[in-house]
């Protein structure tokens, strides 16, 4: 970088200190330092046709999520003597007027794989370049680069976990220290005649407060991602222990996982940090799981998420993406509407959809259950429906890991075994016999005896009665027929899967319409 010139950090994710090479580099040399995040209000402005509070793009939790992020990036920015600016508009508008107003030389930013940055980001460095700003956007979002395993992959991304495992190896900075810890920054320069703000607050943003018992109980930040961390960590034994998809899916006062998803996904934890505290300890016991089951093995599912989407073109769609099966889905709403708002009538699917709109997290079991409820176990709707639905309400909303594992889960890429399907009442009870993850989430059925929490409508209308809980009334009766439903999404699935190996993966929509 020139020494002396001035320089913009440009936050999106990556909303942390620690480990932030981006920044790192910003903060040396640098006469004024701009930290910025820009407010897209295509993501953040309330969008009162959408079906829940929230902008066209998120729901409120995560909008929530974020602003805690970046509250706490502010403080500690402050703390070194900056602090976040904070400017509004179409990120691609506002950071070239920045670069021009600023005198900037050198722009610094995260690299980032989802097909909005980086189309967001080829419009910035087309500028750049010709206003002659120099760029420094590292990979540090993930473990590794997945251009670099595309590459040793001869121009494809690996498919299959080990294959992927095989390829990427020990990444090289495993064992060295990461970028160093920031002590000072450069002084912010004139801001000119921007319209620089502090971080709003939801209610700025023009949506109501909520109480905070009605938010989730997941705030965000760096320094409450540190501390989870740190917590989560504490017991050695759990860590070299940890094997999924071993762990109680219904465990809602304290998950049988780590709940750093919301964390990573916006980076106000390094994944690079948290790994190598995981090798930390796995190098401290005699034995400890491997992946894919381990803890480490988790952060690898990430890894090769992220790697097979940005080599995959198409990847968030199943016209178009050649290792997307292609499935005569229904476009049922009627259905995808119970699923969404937990009316299926089955209570381990409608509370887990409940936790989902509470508190924008659920166990990965239990997303696994409602994602094959919802397409190849009984309802037969469309993936990219439910995907959509989980894009909105997780807070931890990840275009790589979403879209992965939905394909996964519909059995429509990396996974087969269609004949597999989750039952909607008997999974959840080998955990909570008792029924009272569903108690919790679906208070209508808190009297339910245990008996019959899994299947209220098998309740005799005495029980019922006495549980002030009528079906069909006060709750609904099950949406489908778990048995036929099941054997029919089998079937279909078995016919879309001989014509898919028939014609070579080359399906028409007309081939599908055969098939509905
Ligand atoms: P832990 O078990 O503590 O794992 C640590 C970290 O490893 C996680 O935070 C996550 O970053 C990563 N990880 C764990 N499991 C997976 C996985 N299967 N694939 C990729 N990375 C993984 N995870 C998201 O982060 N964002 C999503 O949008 C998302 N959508 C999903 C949709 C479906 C249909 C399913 C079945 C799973 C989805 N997951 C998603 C994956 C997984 O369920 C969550 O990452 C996990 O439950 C988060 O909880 P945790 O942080 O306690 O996980």
């Amino acid at each position: 970088m020139a020494s002396g010139s001035n320089s913009l950090m440009w936050f999106r994710k990556g909303l942390r200190l620690h480990d932030n090479p981006a920044l790192e580099y910003a903060a040396k040399g640098s006469k004024f330092l701009y930290p910025v995040f820009v407010i897209d209000p295509h993501y953040m402005e309330p969008d009162p046709t959408a079906f829940s509070p929230g902008s066209s793009k998120s729901g409120l939790n995560r909008i929530q999520f974020l602003l805690e992020s970046l509250v706490d990036l502010d403080l500690s920015l402050k703390k070194l003597g900056s602090r976040l600016l904070v400017l509004k508009g179409d990120p691609g508008e506002v950071l070239i007027r920045c670069l021009k107003e600023w005198s900037i030389g050198n722009l610094c930013f995260e690299y980032d794989t989802e097909p909005y940055y980086q189309a967001l980001d080829v419009k910035v460095k087309n500028h750049a370049s010709v206003a002659g700003v120099e760029i420094f956007s590292p990979v540090s979002h993930t473990l590794y680069n997945p251009a670099d395993i595309i590459n040793k992959n001869g121009g494809s991304p690996p498919l299959t976990y080990q294959s992927f495992l095989k390829l990427a190896g020990q990444p090289s900075w495993a064992s060295t220290p990461l970028a160093t810890t920031i002590s000072s920054l450069p002084p912010i320069g004139n801001t000119g005649n921007f319209a620089v703000s502090g971080v709003p607050t939801v209610k700025e943003l023009g949506y109501e407060d909520l109480n905070e018992d009605e938010w989730t109980p997941f705030k965000g930040g760096e320094s409450e991602a540190l501390k989870r961390l740190r917590e989560s960590i504490a017991n050695k034994e759990w860590v070299a222990n940890f094997e999924k998809p071993k762990g109680d899916p219904s465990a809602f006062m304290k998950p049988a996982t780590t709940v750093l998803s919301p964390y990573l996904k916006f980076g106000c934890l390094s994944s690079r940090y948290f790994y190598q505290c995981i090798q930390d300890i796995q190098k401290s016991v005699k034995k400890h799981t491997s992946p894919p089951v381990s803890l480490l093995g988790q952060l690898l599912w990430r890894d090769f998420f992220y790697t097979v989407s940005f080599g995959t073109p198409n990847f968030d769609q199943m016209k178009g993406n050649r290792i997307c099966k292609q499935i005569p889905w229904k476009n049922d709403d009627e259905l995808l509407a119970a699923w969404r708002d937990s009316r299926t009538g089955f209570p381990w699917i409608d509370a887990i959809m409940a936790q989902l709109r509470k508190c924008g997290w659920m166990h990965h079991l239990a997303r696994h259950s409602v994602a094959c409820f919802l397409t190849r176990g009984d309802l037969f709707v469309h993936w990219e429906k439910g995907r959509d639905v989980f894009d909105r309400l997780l807070i931890d909303s990840d275009w790589a890991i979403n879209n992965g594992n939905w394909l996964w889960l519909s059995c429509s890429s990396f996974f087969y075994q269609y004949h597999r399907i989750y039952s909607p009442t008997s999974f959840g009870k080998k955990y909570d016999p008792a029924g009272n993850y569903i108690r919790h989430f679906l208070p209508v059925l808190k009297d339910m005896p245990k008996e019959y929490i899994y299947e209220p409508w098998t309740a005799p209308l005495s029980v019922q009665r006495k549980a002030r809980c009528i079906i069909g009334l006060d709750y609904p009766n099950p949406v489908v027929s778990h048995d036929s439903a099941s054997k029919e999404c089998r079937m279909r699935l078995g016919e879309a899967y001989e014509l898919n190996k028939k014609l070579n993966g080359r399906v028409s929509e007309e081939d599908l319409n055969k098939l509905r």
